[in-house]
């Protein structure tokens, strides 16, 4: 059972949303003065803290003279941890859409602080996935906090140790294992590895890689876990994902080969006879076609899509043991990309491409005046 705590003067129903019966419970504690609030926290051990980043409205404990960011009281939490590893605990910033979308903009550093950030609307509609991330996020830190700072990639991720060529990146290898607190170990495992399409993959990247629906990718996934794809390390529970080496291994036997140099709708029927289940082929999110090299999930909307309709986005933290992300060419004429919160942005090298796709007929590719 773990313990949580979310600060905040409104909106208690959070503490109740994000706590799960007998796994997780989160209680609801009040605003006070910074240095008395991180106190009685740190006092509590706790598992997990969630906050709003605006602490300094409606207040009833303090004065308005002694208000602060949410980001200030992270910050202090952070520091203490740097110096008590052994008391490390995962934080996780809450806030509504609209201040969330002002944050982005002059306070990129405060995201920094935080393992997630969630929206209240999130948190609302999608409770379950919020709570299991959290229940894994505790999870990881209860784990990381016994092992006393020795942190081994090989260990953490869970790999066979036959296969550990397969995540030696010395550039992860060094984030992780010089790592001063869990925070830190936390934060390189969900940035490098987890967010990212390298040495694995999330549900949405197999499927495109599949070349079929999302929706129809769950026995493909089964089949997966049965031959040992299955990724088991940190953060697994919060966020399944399989291997890249092994699903290579285990494509190759069913299609001969690298399945995306076949077009999607081949690659669903051979899939649904050696599999005996009806899979459908993903439809190019630009022209609906069921017969295009679908082979990547697009950064933006998550849809299986192809290359030769897509765009390559700027990315200047992509370890060179990932793929740099692109967005297909629906989410690019439609302006989807800049409507996400943080918005994403395209390589400059594809600037050219983007004028003539926003002018573009997508039957036949033309640019129309
Ligand atoms: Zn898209």
């Amino acid at each position: 059972m773990f313990n949580g705590y979310f600060v905040d003067d409104q909106d208690k129903v959070y503490a109740e949303l994000l706590s799960r019966d007998g796994i997780l419970k989160v209680e609801h504690v009040e605003v006070s003065e910074l240095i008395v609030l991180a106190k009685e926290l740190l006092e509590k051990k706790p598992d997990i803290v969630a906050l709003d980043y605006r602490l300094d409205e409606k207040l009833t404990k303090i004065k308005p003279d002694q208000t602060y960011k949410g980001s200030a009281l992270a910050q202090h939490l952070r520091d203490v941890a740097i110096d008590h590893p052994e008391r490390d605990f995962p934080l996780i910033l809450v806030s509504s859409e609209e201040k969330l979308q002002k944050l982005y903009r002059p306070d990129r550093t405060a995201h920094d602080l935080f393992d997630r950030v969630y929206t209240k609307a999130e948190i609302l509609t999608e409770s379950e996935r919020v709570q299991a991330e959290s229940i894994d996020l505790c999870a990881a830190y209860a784990r990381l906090r016994n092992l006393e700072g020795k942190y081994e990639v090989v260990d953490l991720t869970g790999i066979d140790v036959d296969d550990a060529d397969q995540i030696n990146f010395q550039e992860f290898r060094e984030l992780v294992e010089t790592s001063k607190a869990p925070h830190l170990v936390v934060k390189s495992f969900y940035r490098q590895l987890i967010k990212r399409v390298g040495p694995l993959l999330s549900m949405d990247d197999v499927a495109a890689r599949l070349g079929v629906s999302t929706d129809s990718v769950q026995l493909a996934l089964d089949a997966l876990d049965d031959s040992g794809a299955r990724y088991k390390g940190l953060l697994s529970e919060g966020w399944p994902r399989w291997w890249l080496y092994r699903f290579d291994r285990w494509a190759e036997k069913i299609f001969g080969g690298r399945p995306i140099r076949i077009p999607a709708n081949a690659r669903a029927k051979k899939l649904s006879e050696v599999l005996g289940n009806e899979f459908s082929a993903a439809k190019s999110p630009w022209n609906g076609r069921d017969d295009e090299l679908i082979s990547f999930s697009c950064a933006c909307c998550r849809l299986p899509a192809e290359i030769r309709h897509s765009v390559s986005l700027f990315d200047s933290t992509v370890p060179r043991y990932s793929t740099v992300p692109r967005i297909c060419w629906d989410c690019v004429q439609t302006d989807r990309y800049l409507k996400v919160s943080p918005p994403l942005v395209i390589a400059d090298s594809e600037k050219e491409l983007v004028k003539d796709v926003l002018r573009m007929d997508r039957k036949t590719d033309e640019v129309v005046a």
